[in-house]
């Protein structure tokens, strides 16, 4: 089973594009998502691009704020605290890497986390890892429902998790733990990469090293979501040798059409909870 990634996000945006309109219909309220851009790299002008693409056609209203390289931190400081008490807006997501004299953490605990639509702030962060209800990170949560299509019940799989970024991989990790998997996570100083890879019942690839994950690393009939976007010449290829491991396992999703459109569709979803919860 190739697992359609763009399927399943269209799917995902019509259920969140009827619900908008149902809210709206019966509040006269939509939600908001304000996206802060910083400078001019260019894969974060296409990412930006397209979720505010993504927003307006499901009902969201988008708005980007967009500041040069060289903005001062108290600048976008200000603006986030302005945002926070900004009742039109549902969802604040500053988009990431930011350039040097920007604090990261600053400017992710900076945000109210009943507004964090990324799921970065560590109050999120916390209420996930202690198992309670939170705004969890688009990717893993992208993922999540990837693996649900394969299977439904994941009780008592065995789950590796490749890479653990605080981005992918714990989260990843955290997820599955709530769904009572038995998690690995491994990463760059893991003695046996290969050997942890074979015991997956389920794998989740998040490393950014292209086609790392071999024909003879997975288990049969195991699911593999692959989370990596590498660029080889000119094509984009995963963190596993789709070609080579496909046949063999019972899931796969591909690179590119998997992961990455169900994390924009997470982040629609992430808004509107957002706004429901207000
Ligand atoms: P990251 O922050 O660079 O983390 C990479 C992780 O992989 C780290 O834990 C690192 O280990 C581990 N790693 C790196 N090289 C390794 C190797 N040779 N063997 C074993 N472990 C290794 O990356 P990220 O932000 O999680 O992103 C990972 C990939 O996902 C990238 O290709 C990125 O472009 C892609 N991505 C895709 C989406 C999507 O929507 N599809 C979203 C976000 C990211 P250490 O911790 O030991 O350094």
């Amino acid at each position: 089973m190739i697992i359609d990634g763009k399927k399943e996000a269209a799917l995902l945006r019509e259920e969140i594009k009827k619900e908008i309109v149902y809210l709206k219909e019966k509040h006269n309220k939509i939600p908001g998502l304000t996206v802060i851009l910083i400078g001019d790299f260019a894969p974060s002008q296409i990412y930006v691009r397209n979720k505010e693409k993504n927003s307006k056609e499901v009902g969201i209203n988008s708005e980007v704020v967009k500041y040069p390289k060289d903005i001062s931190e108290k600048e976008v400081l200000e603006r986030i605290e302005k945002l926070n008490h900004d009742s039109n807006v549902s969802g604040i997501l500053v988009q990431l890497p930011l350039p040097d004299q920007i604090s990261k953490e600053k400017i992710i605990n900076a945000i109210n986390p009943k507004k964090d639509v990324d799921g970065f702030n560590p109050i999120n962060v916390g209420n996930l890892a202690s198992g309670y209800k939170s705004i969890v990170p688009c990717t893993p949560l992208g993922c999540l429902y990837l693996i649900k299509k394969a299977e439904k019940n994941l009780s008592g799989k065995h789950a590796v998790i490749l890479g653990r970024s605080n981005l992918n991989g714990k989260p990843m990790a955290q997820l599955l733990l709530k769904e009572n998997c038995t998690v690995t996570v491994i990463h760059s100083k893991t003695k046996d990469l290969k050997t942890e890879c074979q015991k997956a019942d389920i794998l989740v690839a998040a490393v950014g090293v292209a086609r790392l994950v071999k024909s003879d690393w997975v288990k049969k009939d195991s699911i593999i979501i692959d989370v990596g976007i590498n660029k080889v010449g000119e094509k984009i290829v995963g963190d596993v040798d789709f070609e080579h491991v496909k046949d063999k396992v019972k899931a796969i999703t591909p690179v590119p059409g998997g992961v990455g459109p169900m994390t924009i569709a997470c982040l629609l979803k992430n808004t509107l909870e957002c706004f429901k919860a207000r």
